[in-house]
């Protein structure tokens, strides 16, 4: 069985001081929901290590939005795995269309991030998703397979249950468009075939997929009961506790 995964991403949202008071709430505002959901929060980095003690014995994990590829070295303004690690974040969000749109990050990129995460012991998240033009193209479905191949070069069948993945339609990203269903649901049934065909069935079964793309209290019900759908990766709406709640509560 997959575990629904719910995460918050805050992308360059809140102070360290503001995100301490968004983390009390939600912790009361989520506490009962105990193994049926996980939850993380992604902060950005600076609110990182404030969001880890906030958080300490409660139900909710520490996600990054992003890391560099290598452990150390001259690099200036990046940070480690292993930073990310020794602050007690669990999951980092790698690939998401912001950063590959607006910082030029590529599958290639990506899978090198993916290799140093998993090596310092998290996992990630590794989203991949297709622009209006490449759905309107009818090209959605090689997109996001060139994605997904690209991003898990050289893994095999071992790592499957290490791995999350977060379906993002480009078009549905912070725009108040959210992906029906039924358009959610098929793509996350192609990333699940091609992962059988990487893989194999049993290790693609352990793969969660989320979806992400204005997902608020009133859509995540229906999106969380598609088949295929593991979970939710959450903007906008996470930066509200009573929308983010209502979310994580949204799995029947
Ligand atoms: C995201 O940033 O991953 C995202 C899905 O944003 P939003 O929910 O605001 O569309």
């Amino acid at each position: 069985m997959r575990r629904c995964f719910v995460c918050g991403n805050w992308k360059m949202n809140k102070t360290a001081s503001e995100a301490a008071t968004l983390l009390r709430d939600l912790r009361g505002a989520v506490s009962m929901v105990r193994d049926r959901v996980e939850i993380a929060v992604a902060p950005p980095f600076t609110a990182i290590e404030r969001t880890a003690k906030a958080l300490e014995g409660s139900n909710i994990a520490v996600a990054a939005q992003n890391c560099h590829a290598e452990a150390s070295g001259a690099f200036t303004g990046e940070i480690s795995a292993d930073m990310l690690k020794d602050l007690g974040v669990s999951y980092v969000i790698l690939g998401h269309s912001e950063r590959r749109q607006l910082f030029g990050e590529t599958d290639d990129g990506v899978n090198k991030k993916v290799h140093a995460v998993l090596k310092a012991g998290m996992l990630p998240i590794v989203c991949v998703g297709e622009t209006l033009a490449e759905r309107e193209g009818g090209k959605t479905l090689d997109v996001v397979s060139a994605q997904v191949r690209g991003c898990l070069k050289g893994f095999s069948a071992a790592d499957g249950a290490r791995f999350v993945l977060a379906y993002e339609p480009v078009w549905a990203i912070g725009t108040g468009k959210t992906a029906t269903s039924r358009q959610a649901q098929e793509v996350h049934s192609h990333i699940r075939g091609l992962l059988g065909e990487l893989w194999g069935g049993e290790s693609a079964g352990q793969v969660r997929i989320q979806y992400g793309g204005s997902v608020k209290a009133d859509n995540a019900a229906e999106l969380l009961a598609q088949a295929d759908i593991d979970g939710a990766l959450v903007g906008g709406a996470s930066l509200k506790v009573a929308d983010f709640s209502a979310i994580v509560k949204a799995k029947g």
